[in-house]
């Protein structure tokens, strides 16, 4: 048995036992090791469903892009076993911050992002920065009886409403205003400004209503 997956306590061989099996190898494939959070294949998959649900449903959608502040000196000062720590905490608070429906990854070393599904414009603002002041507040152990403090910068865009758009561009939007709050001094959130809809929630009923788009639900 591969390190990682338990053993299915079905009997040998069993339907149930096979189950149990693929089960623990489809949720070994898409978690990342470090942290148990998704990994990037299972973001990257996420992403592409929420696209095509914001475009059916017209229900906004928000996704948050991380990286930890000046995580090198992390590892320059403390090792790299240390900086992994940070990594795992950091991971913890963002899990802690977000509702079940949300998914939370790790899509690279020190980065992370967030799909919040059914998020309003008003409220991006207000849980972007509660993530980054409780990443702030956390205090995080390095060594015995050290603890630092880590800051992260956040970026995030709403995929465009009633609108066929790409994941790729979403989060090329989403990075873009990364690159803005870091720019602008780090622990810092940027969000993309939204676009006030031209479209009534009146006019949407009656697209929808109406001819070809009848078997969208
Ligand atoms: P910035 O504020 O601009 O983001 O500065 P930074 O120091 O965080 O810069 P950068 O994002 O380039 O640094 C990321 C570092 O993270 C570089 C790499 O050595 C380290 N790193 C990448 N993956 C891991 C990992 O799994 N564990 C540890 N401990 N370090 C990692
Ligand atoms: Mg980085
Ligand atoms: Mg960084």
């Amino acid at each position: 048995m591969q390190a990682g997956v338990a053993e299915p306590t079905a009997p040998v061989g069993s339907v149930p036992y096979l189950q149990a099996l693929v089960d623990a190898l489809v949720d070994l494939s898409s978690r990342d090791p470090l942290t148990g959070l998704a990994n990037r294949r299972s973001f990257e998959l996420a992403l592409a469903r929420e696209i095509d649900r914001v475009a059916r449903s017209g229900e906004p959608a928000l996704l948050l892009v991380l990286d930890i502040d000046h995580f090198k000196r992390v590892n320059d000062t403390w090792g790299h076993g240390a900086g992994d720590g940070v990594i795992r905490a950091v991971a913890g608070v963002l899990n802690e911050c977000v509702r079940p429906m949300d998914l939370v990854a790790r899509t690279g070393g020190e980065e992370y992002a967030i799909v919040l599904p059914n998020c309003a414009p008003a409220f991006g603002e207000a849980v972007a920065e509660r993530i980054r002041r409780r990443v702030e507040a956390l205090p995080i152990q390095v060594a015995p009886g050290e603890r630092i403090s880590a800051t992260v910068s956040i970026g995030g865009a709403f995929a465009p409403q009633w609108v066929r758009s790409s994941a790729h561009l979403w989060l090329e939007r989403a990075d873009q205003q990364l690159y803005r709050a870091k720019g602008r001094g780090r622990n810092l959130v940027c969000l993309e400004p939204t676009a006030v809809s031209l479209v009534s929630s009146e006019e949407r009923r009656m697209l929808f209503e109406t001819s070809q788009f009848l078997d969208f639900e």
